[in-house]
């Protein structure tokens, strides 16, 4: 059974502070995250194996930007976001 019937797929944004590495301001960002979170039933269809699998399966997100455009208005630069976590159980 694929994975994905075990979780409902929604879009999230959650704060994160970030600092640019060009002109060094720190400054809170809304990333965006896809949320997978856990199905309450076994999905139908499931055997033995899917079963022991669901049940080992926890809700997670993961993080879908990758850069991030500088707030501070005489820089702009966009970066790539680093030094937090790309993947988030929940
Ligand atoms: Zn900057």
């Amino acid at each position: 059974m694929d994975e994905r019937a075990y979780y409902t797929e929604s879009q999230a944004k959650r704060a994160a502070t970030l600092n640019c590495p060009s002109c060094r301001t720190q400054d809170t960002y809304d990333l965006k995250w896809m949320v997978r979170k856990k199905v309450e039933q076994v999905p139908r269809g499931a055997d033995e194996r899917d079963r022991a699998r669901f049940a080992k399966f926890l809700s997670y997100m993961v993080l879908m930007d990758d850069k991030a455009m500088c707030k501070n208005m005489r820089c702009r630069k966009r970066f790539d976001i680093s030094g937090i976590k790309t993947m988030a159980f929940i």
